[in-house]
């Protein structure tokens, strides 16, 4: 880098300004690519030069601006160029930041900048001409008719913070004005891991953006220029929640704020079991049959219904489960009537569930060859599949009353999250309770294993034990209809339902009581 600023100061002249001052005209300042848009400029004159604000002509030329009052120094960042100005000095330091040796220049002014009350006053035309000629696809001077046509290719988002709170991540966006609320919009894809902020109108000074350091939650900014918007992308670590994006006008600036959920760690739960572990010991199970009453689920061909199914297989679970185990079973419903999914979880908390096992039944009429049973867990969809299922079974809040409908609908996104980590601390027990009953129903049952799998469902939300959802078969599949009309065979499949549950109450209760030293 030539680097030649040292020069300056030995350049310095000094000159009184105490003096000699008077307001002049006005200049017109037009911005062609934001139409309708017109700003003025006050001069003020002084032994016939015509001087404008620093700090003025910055905000409208959307510079970002560093100014140093002790100084008396204005730093002006345009998209290519960073330009240096200081009070008393007739040179400017011209920092070109896109030509790959960065080089820098020395501009002289016929006369030098001078100092104002905690601002610095330019001579205007002398100054003009030179952004001009560097810039001359953004600005166009017209001393005649005293017009400066701006083409706004300018740079309106000049940097980035990132900063780690208690509670989360704040992550600052420097502007050098304010945008429409509607122009701007931020949105975490989950499944990759970014946050997206995009800026309708935006120019963003992508070297500054680049160069921020990260912070918390973000590990990587990316800035993308588009033509009439900027985007830029934050890549995450850890759990945030849905972003919050407010404006600041004092200093112009957008920000972000990622909380960090509250969880309920592992060392938590674990703490608490060594406190009382009776709490702990699998003394009621909660067993959920789909759907019901005017929900019901899926249809075969020949008319036989899902809640109807799932309705007989888990009474038969229960009573196996309440017989052999001696354990408390408590069913979400036991006849043919509606409950709701909301209702469900409630239900299952109320009782104080330790155990939680929804059976339904899979239908896919576009293959009738499609068959086997799967066994899931809940967290945020992963596979295609395992999403199309649960937003089928999730669709049955259609069936829900219009009110909880759409209060569903707002905040499902965000309840599946707080579900799903509420239920992180049992997760590696769900998936053991899982995996015990898919290798159960597999040495027992003669449809095959679609395996365990992990997807959303509502169903789930709010009942914070571990959890098994069961999908027992295809009613779609011909043999697998058969099958469900069988009672042979669904009381089979309880058994191997029950025979799941015991082994992993009995791993389970060992672990505890072992971890809590009175293991015999
Ligand atoms: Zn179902």
């Amino acid at each position: 880098m030539i680097y030649r600023i040292k020069q300056l100061s030995s350049l310095l002249i000094l000159i009184s300004v105490i003096n000699g001052l008077s307001y002049g005209s006005e200049i017109k300042v037009i911005y062609s690519n934001d139409a309708g848009r017109i700003e003025s400029l006050k001069t003020i004159e002084k032994d016939n030069v015509s001087f404008v604000s620093g700090t003025e002509l910055a905000k409208l030329l959307e510079a970002g601006t560093f100014y140093s009052e002790p100084k008396k120094k204005l730093d002006l960042k345009f998209k290519e160029w960073r330009v240096k100005l200081s009070a008393y000095s007739s040179y400017i330091l011209m920092e070109n930041l896109s030509s790959a040796d960065r080089h820098d220049d020395i501009l002289h002014l016929p006369v030098p900048v001078m100092p104002s009350d905690n601002d610095i006053l330019i001579p205007f035309n002398a100054f003009m001409t030179i952004l001009d000629a560097v810039m001359p696809e953004n600005l166009t001077y017209d001393d005649d008719l005293k017009t400066l046509e701006i083409r706004t290719a300018l740079v309106n988002i000049t940097g980035v913070s990132i900063q780690r709170k208690s509670n989360g991540t704040l992550i600052k966006i420097s502007t050098t004005r304010e945008f429409p609320l509607d122009s701007y919009r931020a949105w975490i894809n989950r499944d990759l891991g970014w946050l997206y902020l995009t800026i309708v109108n935006g120019i963003s000074d992508s070297i500054s953006i680049i160069s921020a350091p990260t912070n918390g939650a973000v590990v990587k900014v990316v800035p993308v220029q588009m033509e009439e918007s900027t985007q830029l992308s934050f890549k995450l670590k850890g759990e945030v929640e849905n972003p919050e994006i407010y404006q600041t006008t004092n200093p112009h600036q957008i920000v972000i704020s990622l909380r960090t959920p509250e969880r309920i760690t592992r060392k938590q739960v674990e703490d608490d079991l060594l406190r009382n572990s009776e709490r702990w010991l699998i003394d009621t199970i909660v067993l959920d049959a789909g759907h019901g009453g005017k929900d019901p689920g899926s249809i075969s061909a020949s008319g036989l219904k899902e809640k109807d199914v799932v309705l007989d297989i888990v009474k038969r679970i229960g009573k196996l489960i309440e017989k052999k185990l001696k354990v408390n079973v408590v069913y979400t419903r036991e006849e043919d009537v509606y409950v709701s999914l909301e209702e469900r979880g409630k239900i299952a908390n109320r009782n104080e569930g330790k155990l939680f096992i929804s059976i339904h039944l899979n239908s896919f009429p576009k293959n009738r060859n499609v068959r086997g049973f799967e066994v899931y867990i809940l967290r945020p969809g992963k596979t295609a599949s395992a999403i199309e299922v649960a937003e089928r079974e999730n669709s049955v809040l259609r069936f829900d009353d219009k009110s909880s409908a759409e209060k569903f609908e707002k905040q499902a996104t965000e309840k599946l999250i707080l579900a799903s980590l509420t239920q992180a601390a049992f997760m590696s027990e769900s998936e053991d309770l899982s995996g015990m009953l898919e290798k159960e129903l597999k040495k027992k049952i003669s449809s095959p294993s679609r395996g365990v799998k992990q997807a959303g469902f509502y169903v789930l939300v709010g009942a914070s034990m571990p959890h098994a959802y069961i999908e027992a078969g295809f009613i779609s599949n011909r043999i697998e209809e058969k099958n469900f009309r069988s009672s042979k065979y669904k009381q089979k499949f309880a058994e191997a339902v029950y025979e799941g549950v015991r082994k992993f109450k009995h791993k389970y209760e060992q672990l505890i009581l072992s971890a809590n030293g009175r293991s015999n």
